[in-house]
C-alpha cells in the first residue's frame, strides 16, 4: 500500500497560499465576529425616496456582503484541505449559515425596488448617483412583469421546499440508496459498480467487463423505472407551476428570461446540431473501423480508441505545458498565470488524507484565485489544470477590472475560458508532438471531447425540452413514452453504425443534470463559444478575448460574448465546431490507417 501524505507532511510550495487571505483561523474568528449588517435595516422601506439613498444602500450592501463571501472562502478552503478536520468544518458551517442568514434578511431589497412605479423607474435609471448599478437594477427590473403581488411572491416561495422534493429524493435515491450488481470481466473476476467505477469500467479495454457494467447499471436503474419517472415528472411539473405562476409562455421561456438568453438560441442549437448529425455518424463509423468490430454498441462508445499510449506528465512539466499553451494570449497574461502557479501558490497541487477530491477554481474579489488539484501525472491530470487555470484567469482578470458587484461572470459564460485553456493547450501539444501514434491519441482526445461536451449535452437538451414541452401539452409521462423518446433520440444521433442496445432506453433516469432545469445547452454553447474564440485569437489577436474575460458581469452574457466576437444568436460558431469535428474524424481515420 501507498502511504497517504498527511497535510502537514506536503511541503509549503505544493499547498495554496491561503494564509494571504488570513494568516491564522484566530484571525477569521475575528472578523467573522465582527461582521454584521443591522445598519442595513435601516433602509428599508427607504429605497424609493431617492436615487441617493439607494446608492448609499447599494454600497453599503455590497461592501457587506464581499466581506461574508471572503469569510466563506477562506472557510471553504480550509474545510477542503482536511474535510475531517474539526474547526475549519466548524468555520464552513458558520460561515454557510450566514451567508444564508444574510440571504434570508435581506430578501425584501428586490420586491422593494420591483414595486416602484415605472416613472420613478426611469427616473432612477437615469439619475448619475445610480449610474455604477444601472445593470445591476436592470437586471433586478426585467422581471418585473414576472413578479407578482408581494402576498403572492411570498405564497409561492412558501410552496419552495415542497417543490423541491422530486430533486431531492433524486438526490438522496441516486447518492445514496441505489446499489449495483458487481460487473464480471473476461477472466471471472468481480468488480464493483458504483457511480465512481463506472466510468473507467466503461472505458475498460476488456468488452465482456464493458458490457456487464453497462447492463449492471442499466438494468438496475430500470428496475425502478416508475419511481424515476414520477420524480422527473413531479421535476417538470413543479417547473411548470413556477413557469405559470409567472406569466411566462413555457417553462424554456422562465429558466432562460432572467440571464436575457433568447430561447430562439437553444432551439438553434438543436436545430443547427440536428442538420449536421451526419458528422456523429461518420465518426462512429471510423470508431467501428478502427476498433475491428462487426458490431459498435452503446458500451463500447467510450472506451479510447487509441490504445497503449502511455502520456504521464509530471506536475512541473504540466506546468510548463499550460503556460507555454496560452502565449498566444500575449506576454503579460503569460505571467500573470506563471507567477500564479509557479510562485503565488495558487494551486493546492497534490492529494493528502481526506482532502476534498476532484478539482475547482476558486477564491473571491480582491484575493488570488485558488485551484484545488489532486494530481496524480495522468494526461487528464494536466488538462484539468489547465481547464481550472483557464477559470482563475477570467476570475482574475474581471476581479481586477470591475466593481465587486460586476465582478462575477454570468453561468452561461462560466465554461468558455476553461475550454478556451483545454484547446490552446491542445493545439500547443498537436504542433510539439512528432510520434503518430501520440498524435491520433491526442485528436482522439479533442473528438470525444467534443462529443462529449457537444453532442451528448445537445441531445440532452433536445430530451428536456420534448419532456417539458410534453408535460406543458398536458400529457402524462410513462416509463414506456420516456423510454420511447429517448431511444430514438440516441438513434437519430449515433446513426447507422452503432447498435442502440435497449438498455440505453433509461440513460435519462440516471443524469442528474436533468433536474437543472434547462441547464446542460451551455456546456454546448460554451464548447461552441470557445472554439470560436480560439480562432478569432489566432486571426485578429487577443485583444477582444482579454476585454471579454474582464468584464465579469457587466453585462448580459449574449452581449458580453458578442463583444468578443461571437454572436450565439447566430449558427456560425455552431456550424464551425461541427466542422472541426468532421475533420478530427477523417484526420484521425487516416492516422489510423498508416
Ligand atoms: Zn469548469
Amino acid at each position: 500500500m501507498r502511504h497517504m501524505k498527511t497535510r502537514t507532511e506536503i511541503s509549503l510550495d505544493d499547498k495554496w497560499n491561503v494564509e494571504a487571505l488570513y494568516p491564522s483561523i484566530d484571525s477569521w474568528e475575528k472578523d467573522f465576529n465582527q461582521s454584521k449588517w443591522q445598519n442595513l435595516g435601516t433602509f428599508r422601506g427607504r429605497l424609493a425616496e431617492n436615487p441617493a439613498v439607494m446608492a448609499e444602500f447599494l454600497k453599503d450592501y455590497f461592501q457587506i456582503e464581499q466581506g461574508l463571501s471572503k469569510l466563506f472562502t477562506y472557510a471553504h478552503l480550509r474545510h477542503d484541505e482536511d474535510v475531517a478536520e474539526e474547526t475549519p468544518r466548524q468555520a464552513f458551517m458558520r460561515a454557510l449559515k450566514q451567508l444564508h442568514l444574510f440571504r434570508e434578511e435581506m430578501a425584501w431589497v428586490e420586491p422593494e425596488i420591483l414595486q416602484m412605479p415605472q416613472e420613478k423607474i426611469s427616473m432612477f435609471l437615469a439619475a448619475k448617483e445610480l449610474a455604477p448599478y444601472r445593470v445591476h437594477l436592470e437586471k433586478i427590473l426585467r422581471l418585473k412583469p414576472h413578479t407578482l403581488s408581494p402576498a403572492e411572491e411570498e405564497l409561492v416561495a412558501s410552496a419552495g421546499m415542497a417543490l423541491g422534493a422530486s430533486q431531492r429524493a433524486f438526490g438522496a435515491f441516486n447518492n445514496a440508496d441505489i446499489k449495483f450488481p458487481a460487473a464480471l470481466d473476461a477472466q471471472g473476476n468481480k468488480h464493483d459498480v458504483t457511480h465512481g467505477t463506472y466510468l473507467s469500467l466503461i472505458r475498460n479495454p476488456d468488452r465482456t467487463l464493458r458490457k456487464n457494467a453497462f447492463e449492471s447499471l442499466s438494468r438496475t436503474f430500470a428496475s425502478y423505472e416508475n419511481t424515476l419517472c414520477e420524480l422527473i415528472h413531479g421535476q417538470i411539473q413543479s417547473h411548470l407551476f413556477n413557469a405559470k405562476a409567472h406569466k411566462f409562455s413555457s417553462c424554456l421561456e422562465a429558466a432562460l428570461f432572467p440571464f436575457n438568453i433568447d430561447p430562439a438560441v437553444y432551439k438553434n442549437l438543436i436545430k443547427t446540431v440536428r442538420d449536421n448529425l451526419t458528422a456523429v455518424h461518420r465518426y462512429m463509423e471510423v470508431r467501428k473501423t478502427a476498433m475491428g468490430l462487426s458490431e459498435l454498441h452503446m458500451y463500447d462508445l467510450h472506451v479510447p480508441i487509441v490504445q497503449d499510449v502511455d502520456f504521464s506528465v509530471d506536475y512541473t512539466e504540466a506546468e510548463k505545458y499550460v503556460i507555454a499553451g496560452v502565449a498566444p494570449l500575449g506576454k503579460e497574461y503569460q505571467q500573470r498565470l506563471e507567477s500564479g502557479l509557479k510562485r503565488d501558490r495558487w494551486v493546492d497541487r497534490f492529494e493528502n488524507a481526506r482532502k476534498r477530491s476532484g478539482a475547482y477554481s476558486s477564491g473571491c474579489y480582491g484575493s488570488m484565485p485558488y485551484i484545488l488539484m489532486n494530481y496524480h501525472g495522468k494526461f487528464h491530470d494536466m488538462m484539468t489544470l489547465s481547464h481550472e487555470a483557464g477559470h482563475s484567469m477570467h476570475s482574475l482578470l474581471s476581479w481586477s477590472t470591475q466593481p465587486y458587484h460586476y465582478a462575477d461572470y454570468p453561468i452561461f459564460v462560466a465554461e468558455v475560458a476553461s475550454t478556451f485553456h483545454e484547446e490552446m493547450l491542445l493545439r500547443h501539444l498537436m504542433s510539439e508532438v512528432k510520434d503518430p501514434k501520440m498524435k491520433a491519441f491526442l485528436i482522439n482526445q479533442q473528438i470525444e471531447d467534443m462529443r462529449n461536451t457537444f453532442f451528448r449535452q445537445t441531445m440532452f437538451a433536445e430530451f428536456e425540452l420534448k419532456v417539458h414541452s410534453l408535460v406543458e401539452q398536458g400529457v402524462a409521462l410513462t416509463p414506456g413514452l420516456l423510454k420511447q423518446e429517448y431511444h430514438k433520440l440516441n438513434q437519430d444521433y449515433f446513426g447507422p453504425h452503432v447498435v442502440i442496445d435497449s438498455e440505453i432506453d433509461i440513460e435519462w433516469a440516471r443524469i442528474p443534470h436533468f433536474y437543472y432545469n434547462f441547464y446542460v445547452y451551455q456546456y454546448a454553447t460554451g464548447i461552441a463559444a470557445a472554439h470560436a474564440l480560439v480562432d478569432i485569437v489566432e486571426k485578429e489577436g487577443p485583444k477582444n478575448y482579454l476585454a471579454f474575460l474582464s468584464s465579469g458581469g457587466s453585462a448580459f452574457p449574449l452581449d458580453l460574448l458578442r463583444k468578443a466576437g461571437v454572436d450565439m444568436t447566430k449558427s456560425s460558431a455552431i456550424t464551425t465546431l461541427i466542422g472541426k469535428f468532421r475533420e478530427l474524424a477523417e484526420n484521425l481515420h487516416r492516422s489510423l490507417q498508416k
